[in-house]
């Protein structure tokens, strides 16, 4: 066990707290910025506070945004029939390099996982429902190829073809138990391509 000052030591905790952070590696950027001049370290700490501080979600998909509603809801351009939906805003940047795609999104922020005790209620399923106006023909479940990801598929066919709207699935080019965001862009545009009615 290592002994450095409280403030130090404090450092490495709020580090170690940061996903896929361990103690030795905020061990090591805790050194890191120690050795920073001050004038970096104050530039890194304001955008973090910058960040947090100005980023929201927007009200109509649910995608990180710091106007609302966000640039792609409010886009003129988008096409506004089709709705492709997500389980979180990270998915959106992976799809947006499909470039081909140009309708709308909607972030769930979660899946469907009985195994972890997370029904429809957990995630924004409500919110989905609640756009479906009439202009929206398509809902693209491009939900995470694995158990979730596609018990919520289901999900989200089941509650919407009654409403008259046709749901999709992104085509299996990504591999099963894959994530989206890891998913390389021919991948998910031969993926949004080959998608099938469910
Ligand atoms: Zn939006």
């Amino acid at each position: 066990m290592d002994f450095y000052p409280v403030v130090i030591e404090k450092l490495i905790e709020e580090f170690a707290k940061l996903p896929g952070i361990g103690y030795k590696t905020a061990q090591r950027l805790t050194l890191h910025v120690l050795n920073l001049p001050q004038e970096e370290v104050r530039e890194f700490a304001k955008a973090l506070i910058d960040a947090r501080g100005t980023i929201k979600y927007c009200s109509v998909c649910g995608n990180f945004t710091d106007k609302d509603p966000c640039a792609i809801c409010s886009n003129p351009n988008r096409d506004k029939s089709i709705i492709c939906v997500v389980e979180q805003p990270k998915d959106i940047i992976a799809m947006e390099k499909v470039r081909e795609y140009n309708g709308l999104y909607h972030v769930l922020h979660g899946n469907i996982s009985p195994m972890a005790g997370r029904g429809p209620g957990d995630i924004k399923l409500r919110e989905l429902v609640s756009r479906m106006n009439g202009d929206v023909k398509e809902v693209i479940a491009a939900t995470n190829p694995n158990i979730e990801g596609e018990a919520t598929a289901m999900y989200i066919s089941k509650i919407l073809k009654p409403l008259g709207v046709k749901v999709t699935r992104i085509a299996h080019g990504i591999p099963v138990g894959g994530d989206l965001e890891y998913a390389d862009e021919v991948t998910l545009s031969k993926a949004m391509e080959g998608r099938k009615e469910i």
